[in-house]
């Protein structure tokens, strides 16, 4: 079968047949010469690769042929973006290398054909070499925010959150707005990987410049708080969870269970208790997170916690149709507690399948917080979903 690229190929040879050069129209001719000229031997042999679909070798024929110059380079260059697009890297590469081997190039030119390899590279996946023309290009071209750009799309990738920032910092300074909560995420990776090997200082140096600057990420409050973790600093980490909880950010999804945890390690369960009941107290609202978050997480054993789910499963429009209240209400404390149990346990094995967050830019979900989407790439844009999507879930289940 052709390709799409031996007719693309076909349809350039045509041309050329058209335009002359394939009767070996090159250099100067005489004007009168009078006997038409011989044609043209490469093209002969890049019109006979093409009948046998050797596309490769029909392309070294084309590149031969028609030589990069001011009037052809357009061409070559929208020869080369047409085969990247098409996924045909090796094919793209080829023809850009082409036209950077061409030693009389305009810097301009030069630097086009380098931006296009380097996507070339990027599309093949070879990110070194992609990287290190993208860093030539950012040292001063007019790809150079482009460039910048890329490069954070590639140290991130790579996980070399230093580079990243360096990068990041030139491209604010060069696009004229603020990247701070793209570079604080990236301080944050670094704190985590300090945290990794176990070096707390430099952790703590990092989540302070992350929190440094403006707007301000909530990642570092919790990254602080898992430091305060590792160093055995319960105290520490409990002022943290719990300031989380009194600003009523989304992170109470992340800082409840935390919470639970630090307490059990300390001995400390009862103290839970009573600050959860004050925070419950003060701001009412919180209730359904922590009842759903309880259930995801499986939190129970805490008065205020199961106070909450059961809270939430009485009034939750969606599971009122499965929980017949009036038999509920009715039975014996201990027949209510049973039945209600069992809800709850259904619940949590129901939620621990479906996703817990979604990108409030582009939809992608996802069971655990990711603080980069990794379909829009955008830096903390999921948010929990305020309940589990029930409905969804039963259609899928068939009931329960
Ligand atoms: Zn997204």
């Amino acid at each position: 079968m052709p390709t799409e690229s031996t007719f693309l190929l076909a349809g350039l040879f045509l041309l050329l047949a058209a335009a002359g050069w394939a009767l070996g129209r090159f250099g100067e001719r005489d004007e009168f010469e009078e006997a038409p000229p011989p044609l043209n031997v490469d093209y002969l042999k890049g019109l006979n690769f093409l009948l046998n679909e050797q596309t490769d070798q029909a392309l070294e024929h084309f590149l031969k042929m028609v030589r990069v110059d001011d009037k052809t380079i357009e061409t070559h260059f929208a020869l080369g973006s047409l085969f990247r697009r098409r996924g045909e890297v090796d094919r793209a590469i080829r023809i850009h290398q082409n036209i950077i081997a061409r030693p009389d190039l305009a810097a301009e030119q030069r630097d086009q054909a380098l931006f296009s390899l380097a996507k070339d590279y990027l599309r093949a996946g070879l990110l070194d070499r992609a990287e290190n023309l993208f860093v030539r290009l950012a040292q001063g071209s007019r790809y150079q925010v482009e460039a910048l750009e890329q490069l954070c799309r590639i140290f991130e990738q790579e996980r070399e959150w230093q580079r990243a920032i360096e990068s990041a910092e030139k491209l604010e300074t060069l696009i004229g707005h603020s990247l701070a909560l793209q570079i604080a995420h990236y301080y944050c990776e670094l704190a985590e990987q300090s945290l990794a090997s176990k070096d707390f200082g430099a952790a703590r140096a990092f989540v302070k410049k992350a929190q440094s600057g403006r707007p301000r990420t909530q990642r570092g409050a919790l990254t602080r708080a898992r430091i305060a973790r590792d160093t055995h600093d319960g105290k520490t980490a409990l002022r943290l969870y719990n300031r989380i909880l009194d600003e009523n950010t989304y992170l109470i999804t992340e800082a409840l269970p935390a919470l639970v945890a630090v307490h059990d390690v300390e001995g400390t369960t009862d103290q839970l208790e009573k600050s959860l009941r004050a925070h419950v107290e003060q701001n009412p609202a919180i209730r359904k997170e922590i009842a759903y978050t309880a259930i995801v997480n499986n939190i129970g054993g805490i008065p205020i916690v199961d106070e909450c789910v059961e809270d939430y499963m009485l009034n939750e429009p969606t599971l009122t149709e499965f929980i017949d209240l009036q038999t509920v209400n009715n039975a014996s404390e201990a027949d209510r507690q049973a039945a209600l149990d069992k809800v709850r346990t259904a619940l949590s094995k129901l939620a621990s399948t479906i996703p817990r967050y979604q990108c409030k830019e582009c939809g992608f979900s996802s069971q655990k917080l990711l603080w980069q989407c990794p379909s829009c790439r955008d830096w903390e844009t999921q948010r929990p979903f305020a309940t589990v999507s029930f409905d969804s879930l039963l259609q899928r289940s068939g009931g329960m």
